[in-house]
């Protein structure tokens, strides 16, 4: 008999999401039915978008089913098999949800893919080789166009995200500026992770003064930014704008947690004549194996081999998720389950 503990949504938050919004279970693990996995996970994931899905109010994502365990992306091997394309012993991802065992039906497309640990480690099928990756990917290469010599901007820098558009917009010969909270964050940005230059937005006291700081780090002004902050860090990028420039929305996450975040000079996107569009990554599926086979390359030959934030033990996660979303992750955030 095998033990399944697992952190079910127990209730909503009504302002900011806190630890007893989220309740630990224990189950069996029901015997397997023909053409199901047994997947023990090693890693799970913890991402901002889970903080939207938590409330049932109007997103891009369903609601969280209250009292249903927390979905989310992990990474594991398959332990039981009644499946035959899938052996005991094979590393795979899939979306088993915040807990350490899922079965898995094979016969659904998509559900659960095997990957190749000899040049990727496993957790980064979660971050620079999964969903994360492939989000910086598209926001810069479908909507930002990066072209060589270009002056490329994210916010939320050091993250999962960022840290893959760091590697991305490089290797596209662009000059390659972030945004993130805290000196450490900055110092690795830019020795670590390739960035050209890492602006502080926490010793800014307002949005001129931070976009002072833009304008020095991007003296011929920005082609192409990538938003992951909203808030007081947009409307310090939006005056350094070029004329056409374009705007990658893939996350407002200063607002996730009910904070209401107005934009305080919109007509500059008519002065500017700039192109802003907003993505998820989930419906671009078409361009999920380019992205896929270029980022693991890139991590292949090392120019990305980003920091993880590791939280142990699966009730750790809910700290561990409280402080993704107050930026107290370094990295690619994750629970290690193994
Ligand atoms: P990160 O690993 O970047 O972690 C979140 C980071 O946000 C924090 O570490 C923090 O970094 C930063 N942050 C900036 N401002 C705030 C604030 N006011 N409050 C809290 N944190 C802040 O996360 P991801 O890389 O996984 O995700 C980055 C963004 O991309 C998120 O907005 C997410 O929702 C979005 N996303 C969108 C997708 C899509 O399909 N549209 C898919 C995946 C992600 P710092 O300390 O530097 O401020």
């Amino acid at each position: 008999m095998t033990i399944n503990q697992q952190i079910l949504l127990d209730n909503r938050p009504t302002a900011e999401a806190r630890a007893d919004n989220f309740r630990l279970a224990s189950v069996e693990v029901p015997p397997l039915r023909d053409g199901e996995v047994l997947v023990r996970h090693h890693y799970l994931s913890l991402d901002p978008y889970m903080r939207g899905r938590m409330n049932d109010s109007k997103s891009y994502a369903a609601a969280q089913p209250l009292g249903e365990v927390m979905g989310g992306g992990t990474v594991g091997e398959v332990v039981e098999s009644r499946a035959p394309r899938y052996q005991v012993g094979d590393t795979v991802a899939g979306m088993g949800g915040w807990q350490e065992y899922s079965v898995v039906d094979t016969s659904q497309p998509g559900v659960l893919r095997k990957v190749d640990t000899t040049q990727v480690p496993l957790s980064y099928y979660l971050g620079a080789v999964g969903m994360p990756g492939v989000t910086a990917w598209y926001g810069l290469v479908r909507i930002c166009e990066p072209q060589a010599g270009q002056t490329m901007v994210v916010s939320a820098a050091t993250g999962a995200v960022g840290s893959a558009f760091a590697a991305l917009s490089k290797a596209r010969k662009c000059s390659t500026v972030g945004i993130a909270g805290g000196p450490d964050k900055c110092r690795y940005a830019t020795e670590e992770l390739g960035f050209d230059a890492c602006i502080d937005y926490k010793q800014h006291a307002d949005a001129g003064a931070l976009s002072r700081a833009l304008r020095a780090a991007c003296p011929d002004g920005i082609d192409g930014y990538f938003e992951n902050v909203g808030g007081m860090v947009l409307d310090a990028v939006l005056p350094r704008m070029k004329t056409f420039g374009r705007i990658a929305v893939c996350g407002m996450i200063s607002g996730y947690d009910g904070a209401s975040i107005p934009l305080a000079n919109p007509q500059l996107i008519l002065i500017s004549r700039l192109k802003i569009q907003g993505f998820i990554v989930g419906e671009h599926m078409q361009d999920w194996p380019a992205a896929l086979k270029e980022l693991s390359g890139l991590v292949a030959q090392g120019s990305l081999r980003p920091r993880e934030s590791v939280a142990l033990g699966l009730a750790a996660a809910p700290e561990a998720f409280l402080g993704l979303l107050r930026g107290r992750n370094f990295g690619k955030q994750l629970v290690k389950l193994i």
